[in-house]
């Protein structure tokens, strides 16, 4: 072994530095500084290359981790990027925005006291400079096959998919109903996790390597001038993928809850990431969507209302809550971005639920209680429970509810009653064949999966991608392999 190696006895775990909260409350720039060379070196040289690595074992990508972290403690950094793109197709992008305290850190061994090796940070290292040194390239096609793949979705797991079918050849077409490129990562996560120039910049090496996409084109029922049909798709490509994640938001109900300023927040988000982007956002100029001056409640616990919260906070507001049923220890959300949230200026209410809404041409409060936590249930999750006569009033001009999402109501989708869903309304796919119940067609990431990663996403993508090119080929007579459908 390197003698580089196990230096996590004398030197101390360093994530990044952050930007003041001066700073970072100003604009929606990400929060966290880049290594440079020497402290990225530094710290991967914390690994002690297990003959067993759970960080490894435990990224959805099976991430070749001590071999890159080995790689940048010696300085080797073009190796190392070698290495770390050969299994993810977007590693500064996760590098950035997986929950590593629960996946890859969450699991190395390095023992308590002495903390886990920063494995995402030096990960975005690793490829922000291979961009910076000009190795990331373009896929370069030197025999195009005749057969084409259309993929719904330009979302993570579309994207991955796209770039591995490109690498083998096909002629791959991906479509969107929106007008960038990058699904969530585009319009749904923010730029102080997630600078946008680091998706575009991904969009356009996808193009220069042959991808074409068409932005602005829903796949509905029928064909018309913004819309492509499904049906159409299906008879213009020889293979298509499903990758059109889940947008449906779970709502709230209540005394008031049609109120006007309450909002989903994947509009909200939305409408923020747009106007970032420098579009002229109607809903942000009228108010609708702006926590500019106002007192702001978030409803939920999770990543996005953690995303939402620091939104308001960017754009203004005079105070802004997070209301959750739960306590800190039981919520879902990173605690690393509940801590990032809490140094920018947001209250947490912990264990306490809305009950009603109250206004009158809109909301200007929350009325809610607190909560106790019950007995587990059979899943273990403790029960929670209202506390009687707790009731207190917030005041509140924008309240936002992330609360999750869900699939949209299948299985009406665009009108094939052939496409089988699962009882969470999700795509049914084979497991391993990723194949939907319609023959070549397929299915991966949030569609499949329900709400879950970027890095499942891309994982999902691949792994169809690898079972699109076994059916085509299949079906070009080149080799034969048995291939279940959704089973
Ligand atoms: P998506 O990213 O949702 O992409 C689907 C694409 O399909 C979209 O571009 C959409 O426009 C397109 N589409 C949908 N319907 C149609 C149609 N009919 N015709 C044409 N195109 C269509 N994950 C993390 O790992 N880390 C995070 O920090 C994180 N933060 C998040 C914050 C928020 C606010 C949200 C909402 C999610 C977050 N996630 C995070 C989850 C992550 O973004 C998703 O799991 C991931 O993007 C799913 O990828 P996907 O490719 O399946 O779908
Ligand atoms: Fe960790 Fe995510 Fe990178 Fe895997 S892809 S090594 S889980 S940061
Ligand atoms: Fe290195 Fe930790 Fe992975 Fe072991 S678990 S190989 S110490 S990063």
């Amino acid at each position: 072994m390197a003698e580089r190696m196990l230096q996590f006895t004398h030197l101390s775990q360093h994530q990044p530095d952050k930007r003041t909260v001066a700073e970072r409350r100003a604009d929606f720039d990400e929060i966290y500084r880049s290594f440079d060379p020497s402290r990225a070196s530094e710290q991967a040289s914390r690994c002690s290359q297990c003959g067993v690595p759970f960080c490894s074992v435990h990224c959805p990508l099976s991430n070749n981790i001590p071999d890159w972290l080995k790689l940048s403690a010696e300085g080797r950094l073009e190796e190392a990027y070698e290495v770390s793109s050969a299994t993810n197709n977007f590693p500064e992008i996760c590098g950035r925005i997986c929950p590593q305290d629960r996946l890859c850190e969450g699991n190395c061994v390095i023992e308590r006291g002495f903390e886990s090796v920063t494995i995402g940070a030096v990960e975005r290292f690793i490829t922000d400079n291979a961009f910076v040194e000009g190795w990331v390239r373009p896929v370069q096609v030197t025999h195009e096959r005749e057969q084409s793949v259309g993929i719904i979705g330009a979302g993570p797991g579309g994207l991955a998919a796209a770039e591995q079918l490109r690498k083998l050849g096909y002629q791959v077409h991906v479509y969107d109903r929106y007008d960038r490129v990058g699904g969530l990562m585009i319009y749904g996560i923010p730029g102080f996790k997630l600078e946008k120039t680091i998706v575009q910049r991904r969009h356009a090496l996808l193009e220069q390597g042959g991808i074409q996409f068409h932005l602005g084109r829903s796949v509905a029922d029928l064909d018309s001038d913004e819309t492509v049909a499904f049906a159409t798709l299906r008879e213009r490509h020889d293979a298509l993928l499903i990758a059109t994640g889940v947008y449906k938001s779970r709502d709230i109900g209540g005394p008031g809850a049609g109120l006007a300023g309450i909002v989903k927040a994947i509009d909200y988000l939305t409408a923020s990431n747009r106007s970032s982007l420098g579009d002229r956002v109607p809903e942000i100029e009228s108010g609708l969507l702006d926590a500019s001056g106002k007192n702001v409640v978030v409803i939920g616990g999770g990543d996005t209302a953690m995303d939402c919260v620091r939104t308001a906070v960017r754009q203004g507001a005079a105070s802004v809550k997070c209301l959750y049923r739960r306590d800190r220890a039981n919520m879902p959300g990173s605690l690393r971005e509940v801590a990032n949230a809490e140094d920018e200026g947001v209250e947490f209410v912990w264990l306490a639920a809305p009950e009603a809404f109250v206004g009158d041409n809109g909301v200007s409060a929350v009325r809610a209680v607190r909560m106790k936590l019950g007995l587990p249930d059979t899943s273990g999750r403790q029960s929670v429970d209202p506390v009687a006569g707790s009731g207190f009033v917030l005041p509140a001009d924008l309240v936002i509810k992330a609360l999750g999402f869900d699939p949209e109501e299948l299985p009406t989708l665009w009108g094939e009653d052939g496409l089988e869903v699962s009882r969470w309304g999700t795509l049914r796919v084979g497991r391993t064949s990723f194949m939907t119940s319609l023959p070549g067609v397929f299915a991966a990431g949030d569609i499949v999966r329900g709400a879950s990663l970027v890095v499942w996403a891309i994982r999902d993508g691949r792994d169809a991608a690898a079972s699109i090119d076994r059916w085509l080929r299949e079906e070009a007579g080149e080799h034969r392999q048995p291939m279940m459908a959704a089973e």
